[in-house]
């Protein structure tokens, strides 16, 4: 590990001031970035630790909605009655995610914004364009089973790993932050992570030293919630694909449907063309199949990975069965 300055931050503004110098980065739980920092993947200049900050309250909203701090352990997040009762897409996501220990360390902003687990991307003997801007995609040409099939470049077929991230796509997150010069924003989580294009390591709009200090969620919408998540062991492994579904089903038709998906691209997937299919539409597996059709039209494999196309394509369709069967 290359030698770096640590400061503890004792407030928010103290912590975005702290981070504003290129080259810092904020430590939440480390459960991420220590080990990239062991690779020397990452090699920060100054840490900031953000661990101590007052920013790990679930809090009720009064529209509905709730305002979860960005240090909220993603266990206590996932045990939190609020988000089990209201945002079980939620709870059950998190539980999917990593084991018992990494989620006690694990922090919601953490979550949000770790890396890619592309093999070659912690792999510093490989050129990877997310790692080493113009080393060029080892992946491409190389072992990609796991990596992406919607919106890949040229440049990066990399995934983005989260399974918490697709929840909160599936449920509108907005992510609040505090920038360097003290201004606040509030940026819906469609808005927040970029497709790689030719600047894969530029990966959401965060500018340097802006933390996030709060994620929001808006009333959940009407339905059923699932959360599937289709991976190589039963735990501690990242999705090879998943579906984070709210579904409403009323008089024999769908009448409503919020859908976001893991493990195919570089953000938590979501397109409206997906919904557009389903609502207003009885459920039958024509039904399932358009919504299916939809979702996969600009999908493209590289090889090993090509078996997530039909994966993906029967896991929305066991997401919907269950949908259906829940509101029977
Ligand atoms: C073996 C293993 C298995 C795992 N399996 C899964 C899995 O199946 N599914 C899954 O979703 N995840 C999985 N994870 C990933 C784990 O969930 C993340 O490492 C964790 O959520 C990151 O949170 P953290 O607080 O430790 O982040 P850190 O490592 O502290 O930080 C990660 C990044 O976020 C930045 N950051 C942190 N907080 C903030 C903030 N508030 N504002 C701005 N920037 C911030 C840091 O600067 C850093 O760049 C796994 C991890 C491991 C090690
Ligand atoms: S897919 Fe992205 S992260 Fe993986 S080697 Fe290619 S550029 Fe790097």
């Amino acid at each position: 590990m290359k030698t770096f300055e640590y400061s503890r931050a004792e407030s928010a503004q103290d912590a975005v001031a702290s981070a504003a110098a290129q080259g810092a980065r904020f430590i939440a739980g480390g459960t991420n970035l220590l080990d990239l920092m062991k690779l020397q993947v990452m090699t920060p200049e100054k840490l900031v630790d953000i661990s101590r900050l007052p920013l790990d309250q679930v809090e009720p909203l009064v529209d509905g909605g709730v305002r979860i701090g960005a240090l909220v352990p993603n266990s206590d997040l996932a045990a939190n009655p609020l988000i089990r009762e209201r945002y079980s897409v939620l709870a059950k996501a998190l539980l999917a995610g990593a084991s018992g220990q990494l989620r006690n360390k694990a922090s919601t902003g953490g979550n949000l914004l770790q890396r890619t687990r592309c093999y070659y991307f912690y792999d510093n003997s490989m050129g990877c364009n997310k790692r080493a801007p113009g080393t060029g995609c080892s992946a491409r040409q190389g072992f990609n089973r796991i990596l992406a099939v919607l919106g890949t470049s040229e440049h990066c077929i990399a995934t983005h790993p989260s399974d918490m991230a697709v929840a909160m796509r599936a449920l509108d997150a907005t992510i609040h932050t505090l920038r360097a010069d003290g201004s606040e924003r509030a940026i819906p989580i469609g808005d927040f992570y970029r497709l790689p294009g030719d600047t894969p390591h530029i990966e959401n709009v965060l500018e340097q030293g802006e933390l996030i200090t709060a994620i929001q969620l808006p009333p959940p919408p009407p339905g059923v919630q699932i959360y599937r998540k289709v991976r190589d062991r039963a735990s501690y492994a990242f999705a090879l694909v998943s579906v984070a579904a709210v579904i409403d089903v009323a008089d024999g038709r769908i009448a409503s449907a919020s859908l976001a998906f893991g493990g195919l691209a570089h953000l938590p997937w979501r397109d409206a063309q997906v919904e557009a299919a389903l609502v207003g539409q009885a459920p039958s597996p024509a039904t399932f199949d358009a919504a299916a059709d939809a979702l996969l039209q600009g999908a493209r494999g590289h090889g090993h990975n090509d078996f997530k196309i039909p994966l993906a394509r029967r896991t929305l369709a066991a997401v919907l069965h269950q949908a259906v069967e829940m509101h029977a």
